[in-house]
């Protein structure tokens, strides 16, 4: 089981214009039997959290550390619990590990209170990298390098014969062999398109070349290569509105008429 709780790039974006598909960035849980996985500390934690009371036992990858991907960690309140026990998975970048980082966020003079001071939760922090394989139960985990700038990770979970790949801010270019590969027959992938090609090409609007996202077009490339299940688009634009984004849907469904647009609160079952 699949379920969104945030699904916006680069900044929330609240609002009655995107309020269906929603403007928390991105989380997503995943459910492997008892095993609750979740993909990123974006704003959509924030709900995640509350739907699942004071306590829980999660582990939690962490894709990389743009504000989008980290910020909704502070008002997760089952860190607040003594009872829960939460293990954060993520990469080392520029010599900082994802203990380093997650501590680092919530720090004068970024926030008021430091997570020594109010975190009660048992956690643990480990290291990931490219060709790890982490057991979680039933489930397995598996990671790639993609392309954006100062590195990210892909997730790929494997439960009981069927997959989900977690492709978010992945720029395509000298990666996009790697992550076919890395997707080849997945049920569902979930993807950064965040962009147009008329819009990554500066054709409209400023060039987004180098920003580390991908487009619709290349979605469909993707998805096609790896002849992934069910396609999954992601990491929206904060200025794409309701409206917008079934446009945008639109086109993609023209290519694999199974495609979605990811949504707040949405929950697949894989
Ligand atoms: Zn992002
Ligand atoms: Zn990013």
């Amino acid at each position: 089981m699949v379920r969104f709780w945030g699904v916006r790039g680069s900044i929330p974006s609240p609002g009655p214009k995107t309020a269906r598909y929603g403007g928390n960035t991105p989380c997503v849980e995943i459910r492997c039997g008892d095993e609750l996985i979740i993909f990123d500390l974006g704003t959509g934690i924030r709900e995640l959290g509350a739907s699942y009371g004071p306590s829980l036992t999660a582990s939690i990858f962490v894709s990389h550390y743009h504000y989008d991907h980290l910020q909704g960690l502070p008002f997760f309140t089952p860190m607040f619990h003594p009872k829960s026990r939460v293990v954060f998975y993520g990469p080392s970048r520029a010599g900082r590990t994802v203990k380093d980082v997650i501590v680092a966020q919530m720090q004068q003079p970024f926030f008021p209170v430091t997570a020594e001071m109010v975190f009660r939760a048992d956690v643990d922090y480990r290291a990931v990298a490219e060709g790890d394989r982490i057991v979680l139960g039933d489930a397995v985990v598996t990671a790639l390098e993609v392309k954006h700038p100062g590195g990210n990770l892909a997730y790929r979970v494997h439960y009981r014969g069927k997959s989900v790949v977690y492709a978010t801010d992945a720029e395509h270019g000298d990666r996009d062999g790697q992550l076919i590969e890395f997707a080849k027959g997945a049920d569902l992938l979930i993807f950064d398109a965040m962009y147009s090609e008329d819009e990554y090409n500066g054709v409209a609007g400023p060039p987004k070349i180098g920003w580390g996202h991908s487009t619709w077009e290349q979605s469909i490339k993707v998805a096609n290569g790896a002849g992934v299940g069910k396609l999954c688009l992601f990491h929206h634009d904060p200025t794409r509105d309701d409206d917008a984004l079934d446009a945008l849907l639109g086109h993609v469904r023209k290519e694999r008429k199974e495609a979605m647009a990811a949504a707040e609160g949405q929950i697949i079952k894989v």
